[in-house]
């Protein structure tokens, strides 16, 4: 990577959301992310975007349900190296509510390495906020060995 590209692009990573198969209380929580001037990625240097292909740090909620899953893990194969991930909610971290049922294939790390768990059903604002940072810190210094 050259050298100044090197300087400035850990300073805005690029997020993308996959769901699991969530209720959605999840995704509730993470559209104030997006949309809410108090919790807005954007000032912690992060954007929203809407393919995988440009994601360094992508989010997932929900438990991978059976229905899911084949799709859920193409699209994470899509995401470049070094892809940070954050478990967002207990679904993916442990199933949650929908734990040990007929149509769940998760805890997601059994399938996708997990760099920050965010638990809450769902989880506030602020502590999706707080891992959205860890991710940050995570991935700067990842994006650096990976250069
Ligand atoms: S953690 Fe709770 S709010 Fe989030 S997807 Fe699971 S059940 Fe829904």
């Amino acid at each position: 990577m050259h050298k100044y590209l090197k300087r400035f692009v850990h300073k805005s990573p690029w997020l993308y959301r996959i769901n699991a198969g969530s209720c959605n209380g999840c995704d509730v929580e993470l559209a104030t992310t997006a949309l809410i001037p108090r919790y807005d990625v954007e000032r912690l240097g992060c954007k929203y975007c809407g393919s995988p292909r440009h994601a360094d740090i992508v989010l997932i909620s929900g438990p991978l349900t059976t229905r899911v899953k084949e799709r859920v893990l193409r699209v994470y194969e899509e995401i470049p190296r070094p892809k940070i991930t954050v478990a967002v909610g207990i679904c993916p971290i442990s199933g949650g509510v929908f734990r040990d049922s007929y149509s769940i294939e998760g805890p997601m790390d059994r399938y996708i390495p997990i760099d920050v768990n965010v638990p809450g059903c769902p989880p506030r604002p602020q502590a999706i906020m707080e891992g959205i940072l860890k991710a940050c810190e995570i991935w700067k210094k990842r994006i650096v060995e990976v250069a």
